[in-house]
């Protein structure tokens, strides 16, 4: 680049986080075919934002970034006031394994009998699941600056006698403190939070919750349309912003932000990325899959299958990743999940695809995501 002296503006162009990840593919699909032929097009040549892309991309717009989310989700106290007041279990799987569990022992109490593929007893299990398996996802209402105090003292009581990996950090955190109510305050400031307050009305007796910026002199009830004049001292209570609850609650979207958190976890490095994309062959419609991650780091270009459970994982998902990866070439397939180990039958469907994948010098590297801090850092 040559600036002449007397040139006053500088333009300098810098491509676009999805121009990047296009020209790496773009380069590396056509290294190795170049013998055979001039220019060939990749075969998966079209990639758009997804439903779960676009989510993503809001929350962390919410959320002010990476850096802010994992400031966020290392501290256990907000970390969990954000699950719970979403409704999210951190294992759904586990949860509702141990509820099939506590059914099927509960059938075998009443009747020990075996139960055959066409024998007489299988409509009867069937019907006692049909009946009982029931997994309610609640979001809890709003909840008030009581709320959140006592939440405190209690996790902290609970996780310090528990003694986990949180315990040394709630040892630290004494109390629901003034800083905590600034933090809180900066919550609402960002929309992460939302303020408002509940409003008995004198019409039907339903109890409606406003958002502080619809409040006015009367209240208008969402049931029966009486107007209830708000009262003197409402009594202010919190909730989470829809999208954020949103994305937290759908299975898979914490996972996401937890290898976005662990990837961009070095200080100065180059890190860029695309959320989930649909991947498209040619021409085609329907999309052939989706890739949910795909990133820049340190000078090496990565894909990444992240799911929320170490079992999510199944053949024909990764066969169609390992089909997007030969033409892509990534440096590095990442596959991640939370968890502890990986099952034996999912190690092994990675060494499979580590093994198809080696020719292309593809390093297929499976990850455990950890909700624990400090974090690991994803070395690529
Ligand atoms: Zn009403």
């Amino acid at each position: 680049m040559s600036v002449s002296p007397t040139e006053r503006t500088l333009w300098v162009t810098i491509p676009t986080d999805r121009a990047a990840i296009w020209g790496c593919i773009q380069r590396r699909s056509s290294i190795e075919r170049r013998r055979e032929m001039a220019h060939v097009e990749p075969r998966f040549n079209e990639f758009h934002t997804s439903g779960p892309g676009l989510q993503l991309q809001g929350v962390l717009r919410i959320l002010g970034g990476v850096y802010p989310a994992q400031h966020l989700f290392e501290d256990y106290y907000w970390q969990r006031v954000f699950l719970t007041l979403a409704g999210v279990k951190r294992d759904a799987v586990a949860e509702r394994t141990a509820v099939a569990e506590r059914l099927l022992v509960d059938f075998f109490r009443r009747d020990p009998n075996p139960v055959a593929p066409d024998g007489p007893r299988l409509p009867e299990l069937a019907a006692h699941l049909g009946r009982r398996f029931v997994i309610r996802r609640e979001r809890p209402g709003a909840v008030t600056i009581r709320d959140l105090q006592s939440w405190f003292g209690r996790w902290r009581a609970e996780e310090l006698r528990l003694n986990g990996p949180s315990a040394e950090w709630w040892k630290q955190h004494t109390s629901f403190d003034e800083w905590r109510r600034r933090e809180l305050d900066d919550l609402l400031e960002s929309g992460v939070l939302e303020q408002g307050c509940t409003i008995t009305c004198n019409g039907c007796g339903s109890q409606n919750w406003y958002a502080a910026n619809r409040l006015a002199a009367r209240v208008a009830c969402p049931g029966c349309s009486l107007e209830t004049a708000l009262p003197a001292q409402p009594e202010w209570s919190f909730r989470v912003n829809e999208l954020v609850a949103n994305a937290l609650d759908r299975e898979g979207a914490l996972a996401l932000l937890l290898t976005l958190v662990e990837l961009e976890n070095v200080a100065g490095d180059m890190f860029l990325f695309l959320p989930p994309q649909d991947v498209f062959e040619g021409r085609n419609r329907e999309p052939f899959t989706d890739i949910d991650l795909a990133f820049i780091r340190s000078a090496k270009f990565g894909i990444a299958e992240v799911k929320s459970n170490v079992r999510g994982f199944d053949a024909a998902g990764l066969d169609r990743i390992a089909t997007v990866a030969e033409d892509w070439r990534p440096d590095i397939l990442l596959l991640a999940a939370p968890g502890a180990s990986w099952p034996p039958e999912i190690a092994a469907e990675f060494a499979r695809l580590s093994e198809r994948l080696e020719p292309r010098r593809i390093d297929v590297r499976p990850w455990l995501l950890s909700w624990d801090y400090p974090k690991a850092v994803l070395e690529v």
